[in-house]
């Protein structure tokens, strides 16, 4: 009986422990990588339709102007077709918020803020943002870092009710529901995972024929937006390492597409997103989500 106890603890728990890991483990569809992803396809599907309402309310709802929402999800919908999750339920929303970011929910709901549109100059930046978020879809980085939260606050629990956790549970874990600095707070990503979707970013943006110094221009534009403080801080806080990204961007460009600078395979469209959306956007009202502007009234 002295014997049972220690059996239990050195050889049954472990191999409990170890067929979870691998029933969790699978290919990641976007990097091809082996990872470890406790969360289904529907479960993200489901986190998503719940978040999203909460996030787009959080960031002043969408921008009340349906040529700039049609726009920003007809380029989203192009990009997630060709990724390798079309059949997601992607939704992509341009949400009225001064604040400068982007981000993502699992299951396929992307968001950008007004914020971030009026710094960008062409469609193909457009495109880099769009197709980054994308990425972090794609390549499941929220379960990764929802199965690795599960595991540090008791991988019993997560064995024990991986099955049966609610989306509530889900959310928690996730912090999405949190109030931050005027804004929802969603897992920050890891270094890796930033680059992994620049990545793919640039891989979705040239398969439909953008030029993909876009994304290496966007980096700029938020290098210098956390450069100025304020609305940029965000964005730094969850995409750090702008110099990094930028110098690995162009490597990745130089050696994948060499042929970057032919302007008949690769289009970049600054009057369309002149028209469409800046010039759309200086006859819409302020923006109604705007931490700055409270803070100084
Ligand atoms: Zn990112």
């Amino acid at each position: 009986m002295i014997r049972t106890q220690p059996l239990i603890v050195r050889w049954i728990l472990p191999a409990v422990m170890l067929l979870a890991a691998v029933a969790g483990c699978s290919t990641n569809p976007a990097t091809g990588e082996k990872q470890l992803n406790w969360v289904s396809a529907d479960r993200e599907k489901s986190i998503g339709a719940e978040a999203a309402p909460q996030f787009v309310k959080q960031y002043g709802g969408d921008i009340p102007s349906a040529s700039i929402q049609k726009y920003v999800s007809d380029l989203g919908h192009r990009l997630a077709e060709i990724s390798e999750r079309p059949d997601l339920d992607w939704e992509f929303h341009a949400v009225d918020s001064a604040v400068i970011n982007a981000f993502a929910l699992p299951g396929g709901k992307v968001f950008i803020t007004r914020g971030l549109m009026e710094e960008l100059r062409s469609e193909a930046q457009l495109a880099g943002v769009l197709g980054h978020e994308v990425g972090h879809v794609t390549a499941q980085h929220i379960g990764q870092q929802m199965t690795r939260a599960m595991i540090i606050t008791g991988a019993g629990v997560a064995i024990g009710v991986a099955g049966q956790q609610s989306d509530e549970d889900w959310m928690t874990v996730l912090g999405v529901g949190t109030s931050v600095g005027g804004g929802l707070y969603l897992l920050s990503y890891g270094r890796n995972q930033e680059t992994q979707s620049d990545e793919l970013g640039v891989r979705y943006m040239t398969r439909l024929g953008y030029n993909p110094i876009g994304q290496v221009q966007v980096m700029k534009v938020l290098k210098r937006a956390s450069g100025g403080g304020g609305a940029g801080m965000e964005f730094l806080a969850t995409h750090p390492y702008p110099d990094t990204r930028i110098k690995h961007l162009n490597e990745v460009i130089k050696e994948q597409y060499p042929d970057y600078k032919d302007p008949q395979k690769y289009r970049v469209y600054r009057d369309r997103y002149q028209s469409t959306v800046l010039d759309e956007l200086k006859r819409l009202p302020k923006a109604t989500h705007d931490p700055q502007a409270q803070a100084d009234g």
